[in-house]
């Protein structure tokens, strides 16, 4: 049996896995991401997750790294991150790690890995999208089981749509008042909530459990971001018809406060177009247990040697 690493590394947290070519986790490490001390603190706990895990008893082929953007995966560089908050913009990712870890690795946009899991263990078909709900907002899109990516190769960041162009209330680190990440993340919807109601919220979690509980003020936000997010969604839609939507991420557990109320607005908005012709997808949310970017990494790493080609 062959066994590879796989890294999920987003702006809140690493996870890290020894995976096989079956897609089983056989050895998990998941740890908080070292971003005060830039890129050269990140790098050394990156290398240590990696030298121990690969000290762990299995021969290890490659490692494959699914990791919040911007980015360009083939060059293997990591482009000003928007919610590492550095100030060096352009990080040779790849090439640097390369220099401690002697085998390949392969990098890709984590929201690109979580399609890809769930594309090879079989959850998803040919053409879907998956939607990263954590820290930021990430967008995946597999099309004819090919991953659709920007000129050049560049990664398009499809979690920076703007939704609102007037509204400075929700906030994302691109800068740009009214964009998605800034009301949908799970992160930015807490700031957002606690902005707007100048009460203090410590996480989503919390968010959720107050709207389970009745809390009127927090629900009628969960009301709000079920709007925004169908007229997200129904651009995702006419843009790429995929036949499922796939969300994962810490926020997507907080499904069942939005996603009822999403896919009423979403056919209320795309009647039209579905008496036509079949656009509205399955949409649902992964069943890989929060795994899918790290499975997807995964499977980048057993591909190592076509992957870019
Ligand atoms: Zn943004």
């Amino acid at each position: 049996m062959k066994h590879v690493i796989a890294m999920d590394l987003g702006g809140t947290k690493i996870f890290a896995a020894v995976v096989t070519e079956k897609g089983k986790i056989v050895k998990q490490v998941k740890a908080a991401t070292h971003l005060s001390g830039g890129w050269p603190a990140l790098k050394k706990q990156i290398v240590s997750i990696c030298k121990d895990l690969m000290n762990s008893g299995n021969k290890i082929t490659a490692i494959g790294i699914g990791s919040a953007g911007p980015l360009h995966a083939k060059s293997g560089v990591l482009l000003d991150p928007t919610n590492f908050g550095w100030k060096k913009k352009k990080i040779n990712f790849v090439k640097d790690l390369s220099k401690n870890l002697k085998i390949p690795i392969v990098f890709d946009n984590d929201a690109v890995a979580a399609v890809l899991g769930e594309r090879w263990l079989k959850h998803s078909p040919a053409n879907t999208v998956c939607i990263t709900l954590g820290t930021g907002l990430g967008v995946g899109v597999l099309i004819d089981d090919k991953i659709l990516r920007g000129r050049g190769g560049l990664h398009s960041e499809g979690g920076h749509l703007i939704l609102r162009p007037q509204d400075h209330d929700a906030h994302c680190e691109c800068g740009a008042p009214g964009c998605a990440e800034g009301f949908l993340s799970g992160v930015n919807f807490v700031k957002w909530v606690s902005k707007k109601t100048n009460r203090k919220f410590k996480d989503a979690k919390e968010l959720s459990e107050l709207a389970k509980n009745g809390d009127i003020e927090v629900s009628r936000f969960f009301a709000e971001y079920a709007e925004l997010m169908a007229q997200y969604l129904c651009s995702i839609v006419v843009l790429y018809y995929p036949s499922e939507i796939v969300f994962s991420g810490s926020f997507a557990q907080a499904s069942d406060l939005f996603l009822p109320q999403t896919q009423k607005i979403m056919a209320e908005s795309l009647a039209r177009q579905q008496a036509a012709h079949k656009i509205i997808p399955k949409i649902r949310v992964s069943r890989l247990d929060n795994n899918n970017g790290l499975l997807g990494a995964g499977y980048m790493a057993f591909q190592y040697k076509t992957y870019h080609k």
